[in-house]
């Protein structure tokens, strides 16, 4: 025994030492406590995390992963403002498609990827109101911000940039949670990285590559979709096939490139005189097929003169030259009056094409009855 210690216990109760053990302990369960609301914010982040995860997988469209990911991220990240900037196009143009989160500082609805510094430097960019210099272009101060604090957390997948996710927050308590954000970004960036490929996919099987039009085996599938849902509900089906005039002399006189350049003009302006239920495909070399539902004969005419004269109106230049303008030979035909099958119909539109040719092209015909010759 310490012969220096005092005879009585020194932790009585009402002593000092008591008192200070006293407030040791309220420290250790506070401290305690703290460690378990983390570990139970921990705990219910992961199964967050999890089910987003799960969620992505099950996504078909980037709409849909983007829509689920806005979601997500607002319950993972409630104390934060979020952006979501998909790239929307091949030339670095992003769309502030999905907010959540009352703003602390404003963010602009379109930006390029230059704007944004993670996109450049392909990692997270933090940022704050307190240094000017680490807050990214697409940022729209007006002076009357609170202190914030920024992250912007790139999505890149399979090696290409996919666009951004902004995060903003008041100071306190700034961004927590940013390893976790960075976390979900993640998945979100390989769920569009793969969608889009699968989309690539997709249209690679159904689009014609130099046009963007539908393909010939899309056609088919479609023709044999839209006459069967047209004789269920007793409506009109116009076919139209075109064959551009003399497309051999033009190939001949100005190269064969032009004569690509001249089918992407075309084929942009069949797309531009459809409506969104039109389907217009590339059948092969210089000829196309515009599917069109619930149209009647006059209409599918007029329709088929519009396309004329707007042919007259495309100028097409080919390494600074200008090329002439083409003209196109069309075919009508109407189901089910001149055809009640998909090879018929085709077949009868093609016959009124070659009497548009003979007639002299630059015109458009329309199929006789169908008398089952065919
Ligand atoms: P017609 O008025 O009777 O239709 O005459 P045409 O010269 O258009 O008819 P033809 O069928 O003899 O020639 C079609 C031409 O289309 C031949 C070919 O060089 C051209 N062609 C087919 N596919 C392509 C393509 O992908 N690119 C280019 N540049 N030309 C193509
Ligand atoms: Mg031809
Ligand atoms: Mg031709």
């Amino acid at each position: 025994m310490d012969p220096a210690a005092p005879d009585g216990p020194t932790n009585a109760p009402g002593s000092d030492a008591f008192r200070a053990l006293k407030a040791e302990l309220a420290e250790c369960r506070e401290e305690l406590e703290r460690v378990r609301a983390e570990e139970k914010l921990r705990s219910s982040d992961l199964s967050l995390l999890g089910r987003f995860g799960n969620l992505l997988l099950g996504c078909t469209d980037l709409a849909e992963a983007l829509q689920t990911s806005e979601q997500m991220l607002s319950q993972l990240l409630p104390d934060c403002t979020g952006t979501i900037y998909p790239l929307i196009d091949g030339e670095g143009l992003a769309e502030a498609t999905h907010l959540w989160g009352v703003p602390v500082v404003e963010t602009a609805l379109q930006a390029s990827a230059s704007d944004c510094l993670c996109m450049d430097r392909k990692r997270v960019q933090r940022g704050g109101s307190e240094d000017p210099a680490s807050l990214c272009a697409h940022f729209q101060l007006n002076g009357g911000e609170s202190d914030f604090a920024t992250a912007c957390v790139p999505l890149f997948a399979q090696g290409e940039s996919l666009g951004w996710v902004t995060l903003t927050a008041p100071v306190p308590p700034g961004i927590a949670k940013l390893q976790r954000a960075i976390f979900a970004t993640d998945q979100l960036a390989l769920a569009l990285g793969n969608l889009k490929l699968r989309q690539n996919l997709r249209d690679l099987s159904v689009r014609d590559p130099l046009t963007g039009l539908f393909n010939r085996r899309y056609l088919a599938e479609s023709l044999g979709r839209e006459l069967a849902r047209s004789q269920r509900r007793g409506l009109k089906v116009a076919v139209m096939t075109f064959d551009l005039d003399h497309f051999k002399d033009f190939n001949d006189n100005y190269g064969h490139q032009a004569g690509d350049a001249v089918l992407v003009a075309f084929a942009r302006m069949l797309q531009t005189n459809s409506r969104n239920e039109d389907i217009a495909c590339r059948h092969g070399g210089e000829e196309f097929v515009v599917i069109m539902p619930e149209m009647v004969l006059d209409v599918a005419e007029r329709r088929a003169q519009e396309i004329m004269q707007s042919l007259t109106t495309i100028s097409v230049v080919h390494e600074g030259q200008a090329l002439p303008s083409i003209t196109t030979s069309i075919g009508i035909a109407i189901f089910p009056d001149h055809g009640k099958t998909p090879d018929r119909l085709m077949a009868q539109a093609d016959l009124a094409l070659y009497r548009a040719k003979s007639l002299g092209r630059n015109r458009a015909e329309v199929a006789t009855e169908d008398l089952g010759l065919v």
